[in-house]
């Protein structure tokens, strides 16, 4: 695997305006030092000991994208995090309050995604859309303290159907457009995060902004 490579290949095919974050679970530290030495700057991991533990052996100056399902317990040691860029996978909204207090509670400010949930498999986590909805109908967002509402995340269903990959995708995206219709006085809710390595062009034709590449950097994951 070159993985300085990999990347650049990758971003050669991104159009302006989207953004590669290299996934960097279950690959180590050395892995991610390679990619930032070819440039990268954005990384996601998805459980809380393994980000914090790379976060302390590399440069400050990466931006650590949480990806995976938070656990309550696990927030704070989150939020511990100095360099925590965004945390993608806000999926209730019990897990939101409960970021809201605690960076509120440190004092510093945290920027999210909410995950929807729209692909076929019921072991994939994230709102449901008309919970994701209805948390913009009832205007709950402005009880924020010291989080931004950065945009969505999602994946598509796990299938080699294209069309209905696309039509997952489309549904993220409509699903942001429509927070908008309803809360149009939300400000920088512009992220749309989905794709992932054997999807992401077909995520970007259909309004990604925000890609999450892992497999095709890094090669496989040994669990
Ligand atoms: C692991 C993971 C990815 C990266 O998947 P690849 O297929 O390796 O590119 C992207 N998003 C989420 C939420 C993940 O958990």
């Amino acid at each position: 695997m070159n993985i300085a490579r990999n990347i650049e290949e990758i971003k050669a095919t991104l159009p302006a305006g989207v953004e590669l974050v290299a996934v960097s679970k279950f690959h180590p530290a050395e892995a991610v030092a390679e990619a930032y030495a070819g440039g990268q700057r954005a990384f996601g991991e998805s459980r809380v000991q393994e980000l914090t533990s790379k976060a302390a052996s590399l440069p400050g100056d990466i931006r650590w994208h949480f990806i995976g399902h938070l656990q309550s317990n696990k927030v704070r040691q989150l939020l511990a995090v100095p360099n925590l860029a965004l945390i993608e996978s806000i999926d209730s909204e019990r897990l939101l309050t409960k970021i809201d207090n605690e960076a509120a509670a440190l004092g510093i400010n945290v920027r999210v995604l909410m995950q929807v949930h729209v692909a076929a498999e019921e072991t994939k986590f994230g709102m449901l859309p008309e919970e994701f909805l209805d948390y913009f109908r009832r205007r709950e967002f402005e009880k924020l303290k010291a989080t931004h509402l950065c945009g969505i995340m999602g994946m598509a269903s796990n299938t080699d159907n294209q069309a209905r990959v696309r039509t997952d995708f489309e549904h993220i995206a409509e699903l942001r457009r429509q927070a908008l219709k309803i809360a149009p006085d939300l400000r920088g809710f512009d992220t749309v995060s989905m794709g992932m390595s054997h999807d992401y062009p077909l995520a970007i034709s259909c309004g990604a902004t925000l890609v999450r590449v892992g497999t095709a950097i890094f090669g496989d994951r040994t669990y």
